[in-house]
């Protein structure tokens, strides 16, 4: 059986995940939200993408990407009812990785120095704190969302073949993140995995939500 969100559910959903990780949020969409603030913000990334060599395209970054600088989450205009959850998620997990390894480079997961040093820097760093972010939304399409074999193929070929190229990686460095998110969904089927703990809250809360009720 499969499941999906409603706008309000995911919306609730999202909101509660944001407050649980302490996010602010910006939606791109908000009327409210002054054109310099977004036009800031383009211009921060912009900065950003000279270290990663990838290149931020107005239009198609303010529909359809979102991203989190630390604790800030900006949401894309163009989400899918099901994407304002997974995205949120996603986004949410940036921001406990952000807080985790911190800004002066307290150790976590192997690595030494700041999660912003790693993302910007190195880019084996930038693929796994990607391949953690994915895994969630892997995570919930399965355990929640009733994805089956064929649904999570999709997606995981979707991460590296459609959105992780926005990411400037090599083709070995996407490679491993599909590597990880495929061990990820054997261990999601085959029922022995451990779930993360924001996937278990996540999948709770869109439960109360009501979503595969
Ligand atoms: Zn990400």
């Amino acid at each position: 059986m499969t499941a999906t969100y409603t706008r309000a559910q995911a919306l609730a959903v999202r909101d509660r995940v944001m407050a649980h990780v302490g996010a602010i949020q910006i939606d791109k969409a908000d009327p409210g939200l002054a054109g310099p603030a977004l036009d800031g913000l383009h211009a921060f990334l912009s900065l950003v993408s000279t270290f990663t060599g990838k290149p931020v395209v107005p239009d198609e970054w303010r529909r359809h990407w979102s991203q989190t600088l630390g604790i800030v989450v900006a949401f894309a205009t163009e989400l899918s009812d099901e994407d304002v959850a997974l995205v949120a998620a996603h986004e949410a997990v940036h921001v406990q990785q952000f807080k985790g390894l911190g800004l002066t480079g307290a150790p976590a997961d192997g690595y030494t120095a700041a999660m912003w040093v790693v993302y910007l820097f190195s880019r084996e760093g930038r693929a796994r704190l990607e391949a953690e972010a994915y895994a969630i939304m892997l995570e919930i399409g399965v355990v929640l969302l009733g994805w089956d074999h064929a649904r999570a193929r999709g997606f995981i070929t979707w991460v590296r073949d459609v959105a992780l190229p926005n990411y400037a990686l090599a083709v070995s460095e996407r490679e491993l993140v599909a590597a990880i998110l495929d061990s990820q969904a054997t261990a999601l089927f085959s029922g022995t995995h451990h779930t993360s703990a924001l996937g278990v809250l996540v999948v709770k809360w869109s439960r109360e939500a009501g979503v595969g009720a």
